[in-house]
C-alpha cells in the first residue's frame, strides 16, 4: 500500500539533480542512464564525470579515472551556478576520486543518494581494490540515502545474508556507522534469482526509531537489464525531489524500473545484455 506523501516540499521543476558517475558510451548505464531517467521523469539532470569506461552491451573493456581535481571542478562549477537539490553518485572508480568528491559533498546541504557501485554485472571491477573503505569514508558518510544490491550490501556490512533478520542487522549496522544516512534501500533482484517475485526493502531512520517497508513485485523475465541499478538510484533521486518523501520515492522508483523492464524486454539493442528503453516511458498520473 502506497503511503501518501506530505505536501510537496520543493518546486521540482525549478530544481535539478546532479549525477557524479562514470560514462558508458553505449548509453545503457552510468551518466547516460541517469540523464535518460531524469528526462523521462520530467526532472532537470546534469552530470559530472568521474571515470570513462570503454564498454558496450557485451561488457566492460577498460576504465580510465578522471583526474580528481577535474572531478572536483566539474562539481563545484555546477553547484556554484545551478539550483541543485539532490546529488546522486554512481561509479566513483578510485580512492583519490572518492576523496575529491567527498570534499564537495561535505559542503553540500541538499539530499545525497549513493549507489555503491563496485563491479559491473560482467564481473569487471568498477572500483579499485582498496575502494570499499574510501567509498564509506568519503561518499557514504556524506549520504542521506544508500541503494545497494544484495552483493554490495554484504560487502558493505560484512554480513552474509541468510534471513530478513540479517538484512535488518546489516541496515542497523550501517545506520550506526553513518549518522547522516536516513534511508537504505536494498534491491532484491539478485537475492534469489529463481524466485518468481522480487522483494525490495526500505530501512528508514526517523530520529531514534527505525522502520522497514518492503515492496514485492513479480520478477520480469528479461536479459535486458544493463544499467538497471543506475536507473533505479536516479529514479529514487528524481521521485524524492518531486515528493520529498522516502516511502513514496521508494515505491515509485521500483514501479518505474519494473515498467521499463516490461517495456524493454522484447526489444533488441546490441548483441549482449541489452539496456532499458527509457525513451518509451510515459508517466502515469500519480494523483
Ligand atoms: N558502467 C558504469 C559507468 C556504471 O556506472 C555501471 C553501474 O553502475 C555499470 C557499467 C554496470 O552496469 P551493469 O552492471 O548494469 O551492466
Amino acid at each position: 500500500m502506497l503511503e501518501k506523501a506530505p505536501k510537496m516540499v520543493l518546486n521540482s521543476e525549478a530544481m535539478g539533480v546532479l549525477t557524479i558517475a562514470g560514462s558508458d558510451p553505449s548509453g545503457g548505464a552510468g551518466i547516460q542512464a541517469d540523464l535518460k531517467t531524469y528526462a523521462s521523469l520530467g526532472v532537470y539532470g546534469c552530470a559530472a564525470i568521474s571515470s570513462l569506461t570503454v564498454q558496450n552491451s557485451n561488457g566492460v573493456y577498460s576504465v580510465q579515472a578522471v583526474k580528481p581535481e577535474l572531478v572536483k571542478e566539474q562539481i563545484r562549477m555546477v553547484l556554484a551556478d545551478l539550483p541543485i537539490s539532490h546529488i546522486k553518485t554512481g561509479m566513483i572508480g578510485t580512492s583519490q576520486v572518492a576523496e575529491a568528491v567527498g570534499e564537495c559533498l561535505a559542503e553540500f546541504k541538499g539530499t545525497m543518494i549513493c549507489d555503491p557501485v563496485l563491479k559491473a554485472s560482467d564481473g569487471h571491477d568498477l572500483f579499485a581494490a582498496d575502494g570499499l573503505a574510501s567509498l564509506g569514508e568519503h561518499i557514504i558518510a556524506n549520504s542521506t540515502a544508500l541503494t545497494p544490491n544484495f552483493t554490495e550490501f554484504q560487502a558493505l556490512t560484512g554480513i552474509v545474508l541468510n534471513s530478513d533478520k540479517d538484512l535488518s542487522a546489516g541496515a542497523e549496522k550501517l545506520f550506526s556507522q553513518y549518522p547522516r544516512l536516513k534511508a537504505i534501500i536494498v534491491k532484491g533482484g539478485h537475492r534469489n534469482e529463481t524466485s518468481p517475485v522480487v522483494i525490495d526493502s526500505l530501512f528508514l531512520r526517523d530520529g531514534l526509531k527505525f522502520r522497514t517497508i518492503t515492496a514485492e513485485r513479480p520478477r520480469i523475465e528479461t536479459t535486458n537489464t544493463h544499467g538497471t541499478g543506475c536507473t533505479y538510484a536516479s529514479a529514487l533521486a528524481a521521485y524524492h525531489l518531486k515528493t520529498g518523501y522516502w516511502p513514496q520515492a521508494f515505491q515509485q522508483a521500483g514501479d518505474y524500473v519494473a515498467e521499463l523492464l516490461k517495456l524493454s524486454c522484447d526489444r533488441k539493442m546490441g548483441q549482449g545484455t541489452g539496456p532499458l528503453w527509457h525513451h518509451l516511458y510515459k508517466e502515469k498520473d500519480q494523483s
